[in-house]
């Protein structure tokens, strides 16, 4: 962690873990599991480094330009609440 402390709640324990991170653009989605970020353990914030996020975001545009294919793909319900 750059920063010691949480932008959010100004906590200064942090934990570093692999999560699951959805990019989203444009109505476009792209899952990617055991992404590597630290988390605030007081409020749970998650930071993740620039070099981790424009890797994503490469990957995304490579998949939606048919560039590339995912690992896989899972069908997501839509509702909408009423
Ligand atoms: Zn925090």
């Amino acid at each position: 962690m750059n920063e010691e402390r949480c932008h959010i709640c100004g906590g200064t324990d942090f934990e570093k873990r692999q999560v699951e991170y959805i990019y989203r653009r444009h109505g476009n989605y792209l899952v990617v599991r055991d992404v590597p970020c630290e988390v605030c353990l007081r409020c749970g914030e998650r930071y993740y480094e620039g070099a981790v996020l424009l890797q994503i975001e490469r990957r995304f545009k490579e998949i939606y330009k048919q560039l590339a294919k995912p690992q896989f793909a899972i069908e997501v319900p839509v509702e909408v609440y009423a």
